[in-house]
């Protein structure tokens, strides 16, 4: 199972107890997400309260031994921990207003996908409400809850974590990144940047192949391999943009700038739309113009925003 971490940088929180296996659970939200975390709590031995909006998702859950709650205040009043998992931040906003001070003395840990503001300012109102509130980032598809390869950022009330870090365990690896709300979803919104940025090549690739009759399924054999060695250069271009020294002598920016046109040029013979590359040429030249051509790729990070 994988463990309890801290991310660099944030301090690790001193162990406790934690919660007890029985410790009652309250789960809010049962779509994909919502139902694999409250099927986690009952394969842990937890006494598990859920409500949906759609009731009917109760069900599956309540074969399994959880309780369906008619209203959200029924499924708050059952639990001193609250997990919401809801689509959007808009959505938690509308069930914690609906629900009011009935939060007071409980500790809500919303794993919605959110923004790091969002994140402060439901700490803010739950806090003002009397109850805590933790943040997270579920680094995870639904079918990978609770095993060895899942885990979940966390961050805001660290006493609340300390309290409730055994329960949500459950879920797989706990990783604390610290007191300020708005951390984990920051983590959470990198960490699927760069997901999507690799996947949205692995799209273009596609694309681009099958113009041709090839099988994208049988590209993935040259593709993952590929793509896997290129990532192993992460931390060497993290340095470079740690240090400011971009200076490279594998692959410069007018080496890359030179090559580019032959991808444009490519997507247009074959039909297939530049849309997702014509941003990268765009920054390519942006970083010529301004005097980094013997530098790596690294400079770009640069060019995209400032430090602090
Ligand atoms: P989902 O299957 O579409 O479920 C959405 C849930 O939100 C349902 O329970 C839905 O209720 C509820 N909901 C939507 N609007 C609502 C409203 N106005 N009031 C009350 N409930 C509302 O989505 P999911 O996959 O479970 O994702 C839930 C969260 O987990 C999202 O923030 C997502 O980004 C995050 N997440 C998902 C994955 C993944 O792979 N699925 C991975 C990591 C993180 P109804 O059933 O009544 O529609």
């Amino acid at each position: 199972m994988p463990g309890e971490a801290s991310v660099p940088g944030a301090t690790p929180v001193t162990a406790s107890g934690g919660s007890p296996a029985t410790a009652p659970v309250t789960v809010l939200g049962l779509g994909m997400m919502g139902s694999a975390l409250a099927a986690a709590l009952l394969g842990a031995g937890h006494h598990v309260t859920v409500w949906n909006r759609s009731p009917a998702k109760a069900g599956p859950l309540a074969a399994r031994g959880a309780v369906p709650a008619a209203t959200p205040a029924d499924a708050v009043a059952a639990s001193p921990l609250l997990v919401v998992c809801l689509l959007a931040d808009d959505a938690v906003r509308e069930v914690l207003d609906g629900l009011g001070d009935a939060v007071a003395g409980k500790t809500v840990v919303n794993l919605t996908n959110g923004t790091p503001a969002q994140a402060r300012e439901l700490s803010a109102v739950t806090a003002e409400r009397g109850g805590r509130y933790l943040d997270g980032g579920i680094m995870a598809v639904p079918q990978m809850i609770a095993g060895p390869d899942a885990y979940v950022l966390y961050s805001g009330d660290e006493g609340a974590y300390a309290t409730h870090r055994a329960t949500l365990a459950a879920f797989g690896g706990t990783r604390w990144t610290g007191t300020d709300p708005g951390r984990a979803a920051l983590y959470d919104l990198a960490l699927l940047t760069g997901m999507y940025g690799m996947l949205l090549g692995v799209l273009q690739a596609f694309a681009l192949v099958r113009t041709e009759g090839i099988q994208a399924e049988e590209f993935s054999d040259l593709l993952v391999p590929w793509v896997g060695a290129m990532l192993a250069d992460v931390p060497v271009m993290g340095r470079a943009v740690d240090t400011g020294r971009h200076r490279t002598d594998v692959s410069s920016l007018a080496v890359n700038q030179a090559a580019f046109p032959n991808f444009t040029a490519t997507f247009r013979d074959q039909g297939v739309s530049p849309e997702l590359f014509e941003p990268f040429q765009a920054l390519l030249d942006r970083a010529i113009d301004e005097g980094h051509a013997a530098d790596g790729l690294s400079r770009l990070t640069d060019l995209l925003g400032p430090r602090n």
